[in-house]
């Protein structure tokens, strides 16, 4: 027997577009629906036709991180960049990396994926830092969890390295072993290129290198590149042109792609146009490209270099959304929540999830960009996944952190686990011992 769920306001962008049963969206592009489910799929979506003032839970699909780095995250505590700095990141990083475990990094992981899963993540895309003492722990821990992870949420790992180190006999030679590692179009290929230097002849050799190596195996491509204020987009310029002259067949994502920002309106329009030529995607990186971008000798930054999503979109890029650092020297903050993210970027990207444009790159398009199975819209025969929020509507779910619960193929989630659950309990103990239910707390 299917079940039928309570009635829901979903997003228009997220249900079939060739449904013709169910009537115009709101003004905040909603609409009031039933579903069915049986055996873990959606069996039918019908109209729900809305009382005058009924309050309904706003849903959405379970949504994608495109851009994460479970090898490092949590290691703030033990490896701090104060500063905030590119150079003291890459200082701490360099420290860290060097006593990585496969301990710790199958802890951080699991950690990761676990918080990831109940906040309502159905899919991640974690780097792995490639060279060093820390890569084959790091390998050997995510390729475990990919695994482990494979029935609840599907986990790509990209190789990274700096761009120049695949145009050596141990790239190459790299790159065909991780590649063999992993499941087919689980494992891609990445580096570092134009930030914080320029791109050099050597970086050309590399990227060229690269993109012949991923198009050889078989491998998508997913660089960091122009992570930076400056250089007016000469990494991802470089990347548009290799892949055209050279016929790159694999998917090629640019991730951060900041310092194109910087150029006037009509160069900029051109890049984005060479890209979209290209096929190349985009993943804009918000939290960390506002931490650490634009640091001016202690003053509140002027200039706050991030992916030129919208003109992107325009030009018919595919543009994604990611959280990238979380709480590592990169980055002290994030937790693996997608919906924290989501509002995190109206302000910081002006993406508003009532325009499709503004959920896409959480949703639809990151699910594009990563070449998952479902594009996450809900339609019969799409898996039975919801992410239901105790909010009933956008406002509402931009003004407080909302209470939510995740459906998993007609399955409901444990709820997302207290962060400090002993400090949780410190708080109700001090509120117990100081007056407690006067509606009053006495202070000293
Ligand atoms: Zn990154």
């Amino acid at each position: 027997m299917p079940q039928l769920l309570p009635p829901l306001l979903l997003p228009r962008a997220l249900i079939d577009p060739q449904l013709n049963n169910l009537p115009p969206a709101d003004e905040g592009g909603l609409v009031a629906v039933r579903l069915s489910h049986q055996h873990g799929v959606i069996t039918a979506i019908e109209a729900h036709p809305r009382r005058d003032g009924e309050l309904l839970p706003l849903a959405l699909t379970p949504l994608v991180e495109p851009h994460a780095h479970l090898d490092k995250a949590f290691s703030w505590e033990g490896h701090p960049n104060p500063e905030g700095t590119m150079q003291g990141a890459l200082a701490a990083n360099l420290a860290e990396h060097q006593g990585r475990s496969l301990q710790q990094v199958l802890e951080r992981g699991e950690r990761a994926l676990e918080r990831g899963w109940r906040y309502g993540l159905r899919a991640v895309r974690s780097h792995i830092d490639s060279l060093g003492s820390g890569a084959e722990p790091g390998w050997q821990g995510l390729l475990e969890l990919q695994q482990r992870w494979a029935p609840r949420l599907c986990l790509q790992l990209v190789a990274l390295v700096p761009v120049r180190h695949w145009a050596t006999a141990a790239g190459a030679a790299l790159a065909r072993q991780l590649v063999s590692r992993g499941s087919q179009g689980a494992v891609l290929l990445g580096g570092v290129l134009g930030a914080p230097m320029a791109p050099s002849r050597a970086d050309a050799e590399g990227l060229l290198a690269l993109l012949q190596l991923a198009d050889s195996l078989g491998a998508p491509v997913d660089l960091h590149v122009d992570e930076s204020g400056d250089g007016g987009g000469a990494g991802v310029a470089m990347v548009a042109r290799l892949v055209r002259r050279h016929r790159i067949g694999v998917p090629v994502t640019c991730s951060h792609s900041c310092s194109m920002s910087q150029l006037g309106a009509a160069r900029l329009s051109r890049l984005a146009d060479a890209m979209a030529d290209a096929s190349l995607a985009v993943v804009a990186l918000p939290p960390t490209n506002l931490w650490l971008l634009g640091h001016a000798a202690g003053n509140t930054p002027a200039s706050r270099p991030l992916a030129p999503i919208r003109q992107l979109q325009r030009a018919g890029v595919t543009v994604a959304v990611g959280g990238d650092n979380v709480q590592d020297p990169w980055h002290p903050g994030g937790d693996f929540d997608p919906l924290e993210l989501l509002r995190f970027c109206l302000p910081a990207a002006h993406l508003a999830p009532w325009q499709r444009q503004g959920l896409a790159p959480f949703t639809t398009a990151a699910s594009r960009l990563m070449g998952l199975e479902w594009d996450g819209v809900l339609r019969c025969g799409a898996p039975a996944d919801l992410v239901v929020l105790a909010a009933g509507s956008w406002s509402e779910l931009l003004c407080r952190p909302p209470q939510r619960r995740v459906l998993r193929a007609g399955q409901w989630l444990p709820e997302p686990a207290p962060a400090r659950p002993e400090l949780a309990a410190q708080l109700e103990g001090m509120a117990a011992s100081h007056g407690h239910g006067s509606g009053l707390v006495q202070l000293g």
